[in-house]
């Protein structure tokens, strides 16, 4: 394959062993979607077309009424909830985020008020929504959802994903169940899922996903769901949704991306992914200070991770060190790494090109043989390894 664009912009080769991430390109568009791309940038469209086919392919795929494309599960989040504030006048349509609507509650899970980037609430608070938080942090019932659904109740919002708090919380099938009992719409942020059907087929009004995340399509966001309000969803390109705008090309490469997930090979997928970790197991296993163990997604997503502990007086390294200095140099391997304050992070086998994996074991191995022989531990305070980060995210483009 050739990597030769990111010569020509002088820019390093990451290894990414962290996930889908927007900040690393989110994941690598498989071959349909580039030629779909390619396909269609050099030719006008009939947009509304090119989306009634969007239309079709999503119903195929989740068992939803009907769909389209827009820029981002996070712009679907957003013209979601607009949508039902709006319903299909256009005037209100263009007066977002200003609006008189008493009814202009979304009812959240505290537990699931979490920051995928940004905070999901602001996708909510965007439309002119507010956001009524439910339960506490680590518990919520369905009383609670029950006792918040009043009058100036506009929708409920679901959020499937690893960051969420992962016990505790409120069943999809209960929520969705609840909410239904008092005609709340259920709107479903499931980014990051593998399951198509499964929210639909349980309850959800509009589920949503990212194209450019597990699907190998090019950025861009999949709204599935009832025919009525999708309609309505679609409509809010003519008001807010237009900063959110995704063109022929996004839309062409997700269909391309969803036609391509029907027949992917997902047990030659897996196999590959298995080799990757055994790999990382052997190298690792029986090192002073470092444990192993293959773990699987938090959210049920057929894909396991190597997790690997690191005992810092043993290993004569912090977790933390490791993966900044596995980060460093000419070929970056960024690890999945959101829990490392723990002592631990992971490595996620689903984005590497062939032989990567060998490269990763490589210097995994180099990087702990070094620590074993310094004589000091290579400790970086934690807090101070986070300012450092926060300082480097102010300092752009410096
Ligand atoms: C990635 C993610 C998003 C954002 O998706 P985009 O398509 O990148 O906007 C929203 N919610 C969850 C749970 C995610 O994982």
């Amino acid at each position: 394959m050739s990597d030769d664009i990111l010569s020509t912009l002088n820019l390093r080769h990451v290894i990414n062993t962290s996930g889908t991430m927007t900040g690393l390109g989110a994941s690598i568009v498989g071959q349909n979607a580039i030629q779909s791309v390619a396909g269609i940038l050099g030719q006008f469209v009939e947009i509304d077309d090119l989306q009634r086919r969007a239309s079709k392919t999503i119903s195929e795929l989740t068992g939803a009424e009907a769909g389209f494309i827009t820029a981002s599960c996070s712009a679907g989040i957003t013209l979601s909830i607009a949508a039902l504030m709006t319903g299909n006048d256009l005037g209100a349509i263009e007066r977002l985020p200003d609006h008189a609507n008493a009814k202009c509650n979304v009812i959240m899970q505290m537990g699931h008020m979490v920051n995928y980037g940004a905070p999901v609430d602001q996708a909510v608070r965007l439309s002119g929504a507010k956001v009524v938080p439910i339960g506490q942090a680590t518990s919520a019932s369905a009383f609670h959802l029950e006792s918040a659904i009043n009058e100036n109740t506009l929708a409920a919002l679901y959020v499937v994903s690893h960051h969420t708090v992962e016990y505790g919380q409120i069943p999809f099938k209960t929520f969705a169940a609840v909410a239904k009992k008092h005609n709340v719409p259920v709107i479903v942020d499931a980014a990051s899922e593998y399951d198509l059907t499964g929210f639909i087929r349980d309850g959800a009004d509009i589920a949503l996903y990212s194209g450019h995340k597990f699907l190998g399509g090019p950025t861009s966001g999949i709204v599935a769901g009832r025919k009525d309000i999708v309609r309505n969803i679609y409509l809010q390109n003519r008001g807010i949704g237009r900063g959110m705008k995704v063109g022929k090309e996004g839309i062409a490469g997700a269909i391309a991306a969803m036609e391509a997930w029907k027949t992917r090979d997902h047990a030659a997928i897996r196999a590959r992914e298995k080799q990757a970790l055994d790999l990382w197991f052997e190298t690792l296993d029986g090192r002073p200070g470092v444990a192993v163990r293959i773990t699987p997604d938090p959210t049920h997503n057929p894909l396991d991770r190597l997790r690997i502990d690191i005992d810092s007086q043993a290993a004569h390294i912090t977790a933390w060190d490791l993966v900044d200095r596995l980060a460093s140099g000419t070929q970056p391997i960024v690890a999945r790494d959101h829990e490392v304050e723990h002592g631990y992070f992971f490595l996620d086998p689903c984005n590497l090109q062939p032989g990567q994996e060998q490269i990763v074991a490589q210097r995994l191995g180099e990087e702990l043989d070094a620590a074993q022989k310094s004589n000091d531990i290579i400790a970086t305070p934690f807090e101070e390894r986070s300012l450092k980060k926060e300082r480097a995210i102010l300092n752009w483009p410096d």
